[in-house]
């Protein structure tokens, strides 16, 4: 069983997410449980659980179909104490949204050194944030996302990814979102059979498919290497559908999230559907 979906709208309220995502023929979802350029959030209401809920049930959205994003002004490894602090409680408010919200993930992107301290270091200030952050809640488990390591962004490695995990007291409680595309900007050539079978292997020994929680499906707009994050839909970038195949046809990617955060919306529905049929093939 494969979850395959999209990083769906959440406009009007959490609760229209599982419509959205049930609209375009999904069977997994992505979402903002609030709006992601802003630190403040009103509380969920009681309402908006309910509903949530209720909708998920009726459209067969499991628990572990369902993988929310944080805010994009998160740094869990910023240098500086205070704004560290700050980034920390937000995190802390997701994960709470998260629990009260009955979803078991939320996927993040691990931090950002802003060249003011090494890379170490900031992987030591990532695993210390997840610490201070699960010990605070109950269940939902913090899915650290890898990048195409843009800027001074951590977690282009998936060296970095082990590292912070190695650090994490609740070990249960933590693992990995793979973006295809910020794999390939990285540097891992996913795009030939040969390469994504060698990539795969790497992480698997560095990382661990145990700790695979998550998975983004997206192509790249920029090159092999190229270190710069950008999305594109699927077959139209340098990646090519060769690793989307064989993501459809390995069980290794069984059981989790498969989400698609390609640019145009309206495209989605074909391709999920081109997705699960090459499942069948
Ligand atoms: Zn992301
Ligand atoms: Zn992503």
């Amino acid at each position: 069983m494969k979850y395959i979906g999209a990083h769906v709208s959440a406009a009007g309220g959490v609760e229209n997410a599982p419509e959205n995502a049930m609209e375009i023929g999904a069977t997994g979802f992505a979402l903002f449980t609030k709006n992601q350029k802003q630190w403040n959030a009103k509380p969920l209401t009681d309402d908006n659980i309910r509903e949530f809920k209720k909708r998920c049930d009726e459209y067969g959205f499991s628990p572990n179909s369902i993988i929310p994003h944080d805010s994009y002004l998160i740094n869990l490894g910023h240098p500086e104490k205070v704004k560290l602090q700050k980034s920390r409680d937000a995190f802390l408010d997701e994960l709470r949204r998260c629990e009260q919200l009955g979803i078991g993930l939320l996927n993040f992107h691990p931090g950002s050194h802003l060249n003011q301290i090494s890379e170490t270091e900031c992987l030591k200030i990532i695993a210390d944030s997840i610490n201070w952050s699960l010990q605070k809640t109950h269940s939902v488990k913090a899915v650290i996302e890898n990048t195409a390591g843009q800027g001074t962004n951590m977690g282009y490695r998936f060296e970095h990814l082990a590292e912070i995990i190695g650090q994490v007291e609740q070990i249960d409680r933590v693992g990995v979102c793979i973006d295809t595309a910020h794999t390939f900007a990285a540097g891992y050539d996913i795009s030939t059979e040969d390469g994504f079978t060698e990539t795969f292997e790497m992480f698997d020994n560095i990382v661990g498919f145990d700790k695979l929680f998550a998975m983004h499906v997206n192509d790249s707009k920029k090159e092999l290497g190229s270190r710069v994050d950008r999305h594109e839909s699927l077959g139209d970038g340098f990646i090519g559908w060769k690793p989307f195949e064989l993501i459809m046809k390995d069980v290794r990617f069984d059981g989790i999230p498969l989400i698609l955060e390609t640019p145009n919306p309206d495209r989605w529905p074909e391709e999920i559907r081109k997705l699960k049929n090459l499942m069948k093939i």
